[in-house]
């Protein structure tokens, strides 16, 4: 919760204690409501009304039951000053050793990609027994143009100008339209998880995959997708463990390049004309020892589950378990 403070003056007033503040949180319409606070005009003390502005989420929060308001604290900045409600909330999960040993547990893989922003596989007793796409609706490519539109115009006038206007606007669409996407990806994870309470959350270790080469516009695409997945990684784990769901960071070896199936080491391909096409780059995934083919990103997803596991011989031994 935010309020918004031209006039306070506040001289050290970090905690505030009853019968300093009032704040109408049940009233009826939340966006009108404002908070009462006892201020020190120079000369003597006067409750002031502020007008609050604050979040559905907070609201929200707010009716949900387990989630309790603690004791208001007020915060100083150069801008004005901010009163924060710090919410908690008691979670009980079990520990992932205790959870490793239950025969009926039920693990989560997250393989998260460019494309197909999330690949979810929910695996029990050894089987795949769900699995969800969560596609990123054309973003990668929608993200590409306006950054080409952005490198174009620095490329124009010279060198990056830092304060031009209209680079600026572009550059605050692109960052929502990724935190909106982060958001709703996250959001579908947790859903997944929902399902089957009890169950761990297996991510695997983000690694920074450097951009190189190819032109300017591509490389800030690249680190935009990698800030994307990071942010998609920070959110389901936050929205999984309000929902007392934990999550576990794998190691991320060979997941994409072995065989989900059998464990040998695979091919990338994808299909051109009706062609096979190898290459690294393609989407779909070949075993030729057991002659496995499936998506990419389906077959990586899977291998979380393994690595979790520790199932196959490709796995490093001398990690140390989570
Ligand atoms: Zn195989």
């Amino acid at each position: 919760m935010t309020i918004n403070v031209n006039r306070l003056r506040c001289y050290d007033l970090p905690t505030l204690y009853a019968g300093t503040y009032t704040l109408e949180l049940d009233e009826l319409d939340l966006r009108k409501s404002f908070v009462r606070l006892k201020v020190y005009t120079g000369q003597q003390w006067e409750w002031v009304h502020y007008p609050t502005r604050y979040n559905r989420y907070f609201e929200h929060r707010r009716a949900e039951e387990g989630w309790e308001t603690e004791s208001p604290k007020l915060v100083l900045n150069k801008q004005g000053a901010a009163i924060h409600f710090l919410q908690t909330k008691t979670i009980r999960a079990q520990k992932i050793v205790e959870s490793k040993r239950d025969p009926d547990l039920v693990t989560v893989a997250v393989d998260l990609n460019v494309k197909q922003l999330a690949v979810m596989t929910v695996r029990q007793h050894g089987k795949i027994v769900a699995t969800h796409f969560v596609s990123d609706q054309g973003l990668d490519q929608h993200r590409y143009r306006h950054l080409k539109r952005i490198t174009k115009k620095q490329w124009q006038s010279g060198r990056p100008v830092k304060g031009e206007r209209s680079n600026q606007q572009l550059w605050r669409h692109i960052r929502c339209q990724n935190t909106d996407s982060a958001h709703k990806t996250a959001r579908a994870i947790v859903e997944a998880c929902e399902q089957y309470p009890g169950c761990v959350l297996l991510f695997e270790r983000l690694r920074a995959i450097k951009p190189k080469g190819e032109s300017r516009s591509r490389r800030l695409n690249r680190k935009q997708a990698n800030q994307l997945k990071g942010k998609i990684n920070q959110l389901a784990k936050e929205k999984a463990y309000a929902i007392a769901v934990v999550s576990v960071e794998v190691n991320p070896h060979g997941t994409s390049q072995y065989c989900a199936r059998c464990g040998a080491k695979g091919l990338r391909f994808s299909l051109q004309a009706g062609q096979r096409v190898q290459g690294l780059g393609g989407k779909l995934f070949f075993c030729p020892m057991c002659h496995y083919e499936c998506h990419a990103d389906f077959n990586a997803s899977c291998n979380v589950h393994h690595s979790f596991f520790r199932e196959f011989h490709w796995q490093p031994l001398a990690q140390k378990s989570g």
